[in-house]
């Protein structure tokens, strides 16, 4: 029996494969391959999609996050409060953009930002909080914006999870100035390399991430700002339009998987996170459970045929680089206990109802 998989791009439909060789042998064609009509194509697909007004393409999902603070206006000196329980990329990109990342603890029941915990390290420095969007859950937005209000302060969002969730009316990387986005494979919409975009309702925004991404270039060979190498291939904008006609079908499959484990896991020793506010809330990048077992669970998971891996094992203030790090005054406790416990099971849109069967009985079997 072969193992279920966290992702399995084998597997994906035939029409799908066939449509991503299609592009590639286009874009071999045409001779052209950065920053062309294929980018421009994909930004105009990908804003629309993501109900933003301007979308640009940058090389990767950490890119577009220190592009959008440089952008604002972010400086040496500044301080950003985000999550320990991330993607490390989240604080390298504050740290690369030569601000000051502080710290704050999380919500147990969600995995996600306290907004207690963010509100105690709020200081003079602090210029904005970055949300981030963790397992492609947008959840209690309207706490977020009045703590930034009442603080004039601005609301970032790390939506590298989140493609296509949305709150309130509003879908992620719109309740601030800007969303950034990462392609990586293993994303709900992935290319076959590294990708990303910045989203923005803000012309100006726009304007000054496509001269930064381009070495701060505002036309040929004049650079007016020091930028950076930041720029979408025609490659992977070509294979990320194929797969952006796929992504509603994908993420309704997601959240129709994450219903079932909602209803029919049913096991004292794991504890799954708080379901999502509404179906169109959280699209289900990766589905976690918590238990005091992790290490057995994982091998009994793996005994039953079924993949299960730890994301993330090790929170940034843990981090050999971090050990400094700025934090909430009352300490990081939560996510600590909440790094030794968390596990994901296999959650992608290519799993039959049988596999999610499979994931479902070997949880409830674990013992
Ligand atoms: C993947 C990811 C990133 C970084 O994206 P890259 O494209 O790998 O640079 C940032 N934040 C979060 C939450 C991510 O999951």
């Amino acid at each position: 029996m072969p193992m279920i998989r966290m992702n399995d791009f084998k597997s994906e439909p035939e029409d799908l494969i066939r449509a991503q060789v299609a592009a590639a042998e286009r874009i071999i064609r045409s001779g052209w391959f950065v920053l062309g009509p294929e980018v421009e194509a994909f930004e105009k697909q990908w804003a629309e999609a993501s109900a933003a007004k301007f979308s640009i393409g940058v090389a990767n999902g950490m890119d577009a996050i220190e592009l959008g603070l440089r952008a604002s206006g972010i400086v040496p000196g500044d301080e950003i409060i985000t999550t320990p329980m991330t993607a490390f990329a989240s604080t390298l990109a504050i740290i690369r953009a030569g601000a000051t990342p502080v710290l704050a603890d999380i919500d147990e029941t969600s995995g996600l930002l306290s907004p207690e915990s963010a509100a105690r390290c709020i200081g003079p420095k602090t210029k904005g909080i970055l949300l981030v969007h963790l397992y492609g859950q947008v959840r209690d937005m309207p706490k977020w914006l009045d703590l930034c209000g009442s603080h004039k302060i601005q609301l970032f969002e790390d939506c590298a999870q989140a493609h296509l969730a949305s709150a309130d009316g509003r879908t992620a990387g719109n309740f601030g100035p800007w969303g950034a986005y990462s392609f990586y494979p293993t994303k709900n919409l992935g290319c076959i390399g590294d990708g990303g975009a910045l989203n923005t309702n803000s012309s100006e925004l726009d304007a000054k991430v496509r001269v930064l991404r381009n070495y701060g270039q505002s036309k040929r060979y004049y650079h007016p700002t020091l930028g950076m190498n930041s720029r979408l291939d025609e490659l992977q904008a070509g294979i990320l339009m194929t797969r952006l006609a796929k992504l509603k079908p994908f993420t309704e499959r997601r959240k129709d998987i994450s219903q079932r484990y909602h209803a029919e896991i049913k096991n004292s020793a794991i504890r799954l996170l708080a379901p999502p506010q509404t179906r169109d809330s959280h699209v289900h990048h990766l589905f976690v459970v918590l238990t005091d077992a992790r290490e057995r669970l994982q091998q009994h998971m793996k005994d039953k045929g079924v993949e299960a891996l730890i994301h993330y094992p090790v929170p940034v203030h843990k981090q050999e680089p971090c050990a400094e790090i700025k934090r909430d005054p009352n300490g990081l406790k939560a996510v600590e206990r909440y790094a030794d416990r968390c596990l994901s099971v296999p959650i992608h849109p290519q799993m039959s109802d049988a596999d999610v069967k499979t994931v479902i009985d070997a949880l409830n079997g674990f013992k």
